[in-house]
């Protein structure tokens, strides 16, 4: 069978080229909008028709064309944004490759009218299926209206690919809301089937996530900036216990143009790696600004995906730029819990309700309490057991030798002298804490968890080891495997405290641990440590460094079943206040749960 090549009928080529532009109604119109953002609107309006298949119109107050522009607008390739290489290489523009009009009106029927503004009299051209039928002069307001009917009708193979009319919709006012997002100086209004769908005004970028998304989840969100030579990344974060399960609303905007980009959407969400329960996803809108050098734009003709010039140091960038936005981020819950002492020093716990969003009132009472103390206490007598322990016995709380023997907490009413809120350990797993609108449930075993975890991270970039030498040196035998994790480890171990000594290829000699190692742990610390962290291997984006306080801090760990005195409770309460990240252990489990009175008040069938 001989085959002939055809060189395809330009109509043909423009139906196929026409497909790669715009797959659905959604795309033409996020075409037409970059049009428009381009022409410097101010104001942009969209109105659709049965999810756009039968009728798109895109109305705005930018430039306009003058009547030759008009009339050339239409032909493939046909653009005023770029005329040379270089030009495509610093593309600032949305549109630049001359080809979304001519496609669009390759598969519809096109009609457009445009004025510039010094113009007295406008343009009218009509094309169908990609031939311009008609060019004429019109009486029009100053910018540019297209409208596009019968999407596909030449295409029927396009044109029964497409979803419902809801879906269509759908992706259309997805289009819509992510300009709305990045351009909140623009006035948009957006209407379907005859309904108003938004009507949104000039505002700020915040007031515009408010409109778009609600009150509710624009205070899940926090603002976020930082600013280096490779780049501006800023934007808002959604708080960590704000996350949805499955995926939520994601926003990454380069340059301002929403783009699809797995590198950068895995680097903000790698951030909030520990933060978050598996399974559950933080909403976030992401604002990058680069040199347009660094990035191309012109890998699929959608222009959604984008090539960094050096994507690793991108991503390197964003991870650390979320990173230190979430931890500086007030995320410590309020809590109720004071000290009777006025001078004594504010401990980690106090800070924390200080800081938090706690309001007026609560601080109110806080002086009321305060001022009662000083008026019923004698002098010499402020200070109580509880206020002794400090930061600065922490260290030693849980490595000194001290004994975890179980003491029934004090049950202390708040009229008594020198009250402090007492705090329950529960089936030497849990400890209740009363806070100042009801109370807290802290999971000892993930508190110590994220305290140690956050402890040896810090001890990988000090330079003077922290370890208590064994008086007796403990041997272990080792795997052959486990001996090479070692031999890779090692020099992380010893920042972490531990002092090895290897003899032959299997056998370490423990002389020293690190000072958070519990006493009657030194033996078996390393090995559970070992196992834990091959264990652990399916989280191979981890580095090495993580993995290991993440291994580490599990095993030292305080375990479910042992008892605490409540000194011992306040004082690890306090390192987990102290700590940047106190709601999640290591792991993403949860280390803190808040009871709320208004919760409790609700659950009891109270009605206030
Ligand atoms: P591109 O945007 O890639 O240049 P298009 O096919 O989308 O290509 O548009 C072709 C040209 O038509 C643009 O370069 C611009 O000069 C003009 N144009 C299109 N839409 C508008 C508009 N709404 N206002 C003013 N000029 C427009
Ligand atoms: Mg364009």
């Amino acid at each position: 069978m001989s085959q002939t090549i055809k060189i395809l009928p330009p109509t043909l080529a423009d139906k196929i080229a026409a497909g790669e532009v715009v797959q659905r109604p959604a795309a033409a119109v996020k075409e037409l909008i970059e049009n428009s953002i381009d022409a410097q609107a101010n104001s942009i309006t969209v109105i659709i028709k049965d999810g756009g298949k039968s009728f798109i119109q895109v109305v705005d107050d930018g430039t306009g064309m003058s009547p030759e522009d008009a009339s050339l607008a239409f032909a493939r390739h046909a653009t005023s944004k770029i005329s040379t290489y270089e030009d495509l290489e610093n593309i600032r523009t949305m549109g630049f490759r001359g080809e979304a009009l001519a496609s669009i009106a390759a598969v519809s029927l096109v009609e457009m009218r445009t004025r510039q503004h010094s113009d007295e009299i406008g343009t009218r051209v009509r094309v169908e299926g990609g031939a311009v039928l008609e060019t004429s002069e019109v009486a029009t307001n100053p910018g540019t209206s297209i409208t596009v009917r019968n999407l596909f009708f030449n295409t029927p193979g396009r044109r029964n690919f497409l979803k419902g009319d809801n879906t269509e919709y759908k992706h259309i006012y997805d289009v819509i809301q992510r300009v709305a997002i990045s351009h909140p100086n623009l006035s948009m209004r957006f209407v379907s089937d005859g309904e108003d769908i938004l009507q949104l005004h000039p505002s700020t970028s915040q007031e515009r996530l408010r409109e778009l998304f609600g009150e509710k989840l624009e205070q899940s969100l926090f603002a976020f900036r930082e600013e280096t030579e490779l780049a501006v990344i800023s934007g808002y974060l959604g708080k960590p216990e704000f996350a949805r399960k499955g995926r939520t609303e994601q926003y990454i905007f380069l340059n301002n143009r929403y783009v699809l980009n797995r590198s950068i959407s895995h680097a903000v969400f790698q951030a909030y790696e520990n933060l978050l329960e598996k399974g559950s996803f933080p909403m976030f809108v992401v604002f990058l600004t680069i040199d347009p050098h660094r990035v191309d734009v012109n890998v699929h003709p959608s222009k959604m995906e984008v090539k960094f010039a050096d994507e690793s140091s991108m991503y390197r960038f964003i991870l650390a730029s979320v990173r230190k936005a979430l931890s500086a981020h007030d995320l410590i819950p309020a809590v109720g819990m004071r000290e009777s002492s006025s001078n004594s020093e504010v401990t980690a716990v106090q800070f924390a309700m200080r800081t938090s969003a706690s309001g007026d009132r609560a601080r109110k009472w806080e002086e009321l309490l305060q001022k009662a103390d000083h008026a019923l206490q004698p002098a010499d007598d402020k200070r109580t057991a509880e206020t002794e322990l400090s930061l600065k016995h922490v260290d030693s709380m849980f490595t000194e030798g001290n004994t975890l023997t179980k003491s029934p907490s004090r049950i202390e009413s708040p009229t008594t002298p020198g009250w402090v809120p007492s705090l329950w350990q529960v089936h030497s797993k849990y400890i209740i804490v009363p806070t100042q609108d009801g109370l807290m449930i802290v999971d000892q075993h993930a508190a110590h968890e994220r305290v140690l975890f956050e402890r040896a991270i810090a001890r990988f970039s000090e330079t003077n080891t922290k370890s208590q030498q064994l008086l007796f040196p403990h041997t272990i035998q080792l795997t052959a495997g486990d001996a090479a994790l070692l031999q890779q480890l090692l020099h992380f171990l010893e920042r972490l405290g531990f002092s090895l000594k290897l003899f032959g290829k299997t056998t370490v000699i423990v002389d020293g641990v690190p000072i958070d190692v519990r006493p009657g742990n030194e033996g078996t610390i390393l090995q559970e440590l070992l196992d834990l962290y091959k264990e652990d291997d399916h989280n191979l984006k981890l580095e090495p460094r993580e993995k290991l306080a993440k291994s580490f801090s599990c095993k030292a760990a305080i375990k479910a079943g042992d008892p605490l005195k409540e000194a011992e409770m306040r004082s690890l309460l306090d390192q987990l206040f102290a700590t940047e990240i106190p709601y999640s252990c290591p792991h993403g489990r949860p280390v803190v749960i808040k009871l709320s009175l208004s919760e409790l008040d609700r659950r009891f069938g109270r009605t206030s």
